[in-house]
């Protein structure tokens, strides 16, 4: 039904969309919530109510089970899904929405439970069954990857003729005073940055050592507004479909920033085992201890109330226009302790979260149009840029120096 949105997944990126939707609602006139319990998805509708005057309704459903989706698809009839899921279920959910011919959204690319690897191979090959139900599905739509994609889509159309070099660089140089958190799920983000490291270099994949292992990649970068934090070469998924959209990039590479403190325990858990992913036997009964781990760590979304300091994600690109090289620098400055005033989520939860409701705008006003699976690149950067930026995202273009092609 026109103007029917279903988010599915009430963590911290789940809570932030569900907040944006009913912020916008000349666009989202019915606003459904769903997730694998009923306790958080009716948290999030009372303070949507108290903050918006806006009643939500919550549903329900394990997004493991295809025909589970599908019937709650029948019975909400939504325009678009928003699967803010793990991406586990990226599958489940997509085949869902081939179904009941339902347009779809994510943030994050399928993953194998039991592999620590993640690729748009199996959500890519669902392009033709996409095209023929007639429905548009949106790869990838929060801030890395998301944003960082339209950044460069942006900056590759309005700047030159062809682009050589690209840096996508992620500041989290916020405090939550706790001695280890994730900024959004433990799970996903310990599996995510324990992988080996790789980077795209003259047609290629570079492997380097993981982000806490010897012989890591890193260098001090000196953001703005948050200044100089240290910065680690990290594979991000991001890069898998950019590289292909852009055949013309030389080198592409990926930094995120990690104090020492942060590294130190990643060690500590993969030297004792806590973040294994396989089972292991316990009093008689297999458990992951990963799964354990993350019910001993802070839920990402507690992490809002007093996190102080900025986010800072942006990518610097290099390019040629009319055989002159030159490089720009787009960036987003995100405020933790704004974002907690405005909705009660940390700035990594928002980051996500508004990006997926813009692109769902996108299509619900026809604006991204389309048959088949898409990357956020493959689409109009400058509308979904512009109003994400009306909508507490903002972006600013500098002159920049390229960063060296040797660093470490
Ligand atoms: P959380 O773990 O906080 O939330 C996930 C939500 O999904 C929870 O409500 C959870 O329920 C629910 N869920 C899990 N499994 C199922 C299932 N089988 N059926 C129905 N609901 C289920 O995660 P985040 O909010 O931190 O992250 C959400 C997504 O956003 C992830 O895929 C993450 O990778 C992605 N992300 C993307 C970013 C980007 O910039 N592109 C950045 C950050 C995150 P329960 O609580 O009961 O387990």
């Amino acid at each position: 039904m026109k103007g029917t949105v279903l988010i599915i997944g009430a963590g911290g990126v789940g809570s932030v969309a569900a907040h944006k939707c009913a912020m916008n609602l000349d666009v989202f006139k019915k606003i459904h919530l769903a997730s694998r319990s009923s306790a958080k998805p009716n948290a999030i509708k009372k303070d949507v109510k108290k903050r918006w005057g806006v009643d939500i309704t919550t549903h329900v459903v394990d997004a493991d089970k295809t025909k589970e989706v599908v019937a709650l698809i029948n019975k909400v009839k939504p325009e678009i899904l928003i699967n803010l899921a793990l991406p586990y279920q990226d599958l489940a959910v997509m085949d869902a929405c081939i179904a009941a011919k339902t347009n779809y959204i994510d943030t994050a690319n399928y993953e194998h439970p039991d592999k620590a690897h993640f690729e748009y191979k199996e959500q890519w090959a669902r392009h033709g069954a996409f095209k023929k139900a007639g429905i548009m599905g949106v790869l990838g739509a929060g801030f890395d990857p998301g944003v960082t994609n339209a950044f460069i889509a942006y900056i590759a159309k309005k700047y030159f003729d062809k682009i050589k070099y690209v840096d996508i660089l992620d500041a989290n140089a916020g405090s939550h005073g706790k001695s280890f958190a994730t900024n959004f799920n433990p799970e996903i983000n310990i599996r995510e940055v324990t992988q080996e490291v790789k980077d795209w270099n003259k047609g290629k994949w570079v492997k380097t050592p993981a982000i806490m292992e010897k012989g890591s990649v890193h260098f001090t970068f000196n953001y703005p507004v948050a200044g100089k934090h240290e910065s680690y070469l990290l594979f991000h998924e991001e890069m898998e479909s950019l590289v292909k959209n852009f055949p013309t990039v030389e080198r592409m590479r990926f930094w995120m920033t990690f104090g020492e403190n942060y590294l130190t325990h990643l060690r500590v858990m993969e030297s004792i085992g806590i973040s294994r992913i396989d089972p292991v036997m316990f009093e008689g009964r297999p458990i992951i201890p990963i799964q354990f781990l993350k019910a001993l760590l802070p839920d990402p979304a507690s992490l809002a109330t007093g996190y102080s300091g900025k986010a800072v994600i942006g990518c610097i690109v290099t390019g040629v226009k009319n055989g002159k090289e030159s490089t720009k620098y787009i960036y987003n400055v995100c405020d933790h302790a704004q974002c907690f005033r405005e909705v009660g989520s940390q700035a990594v939860s928002y980051t996500a979260g508004v990006p997926p409701v813009i692109a769902a705008m996108m299509v619900m006003k026809g604006i991204w149009k389309g048959k088949g699976v898409f990357n956020v690149e493959q689409l109009d950067p400058e509308p979904f840029l512009n109003t994400l930026a009306k909508n507490g995202l903002p972006y600013k273009v500098v002159n920049y120096k390229p960063l060296p092609a040797k660093i470490g």
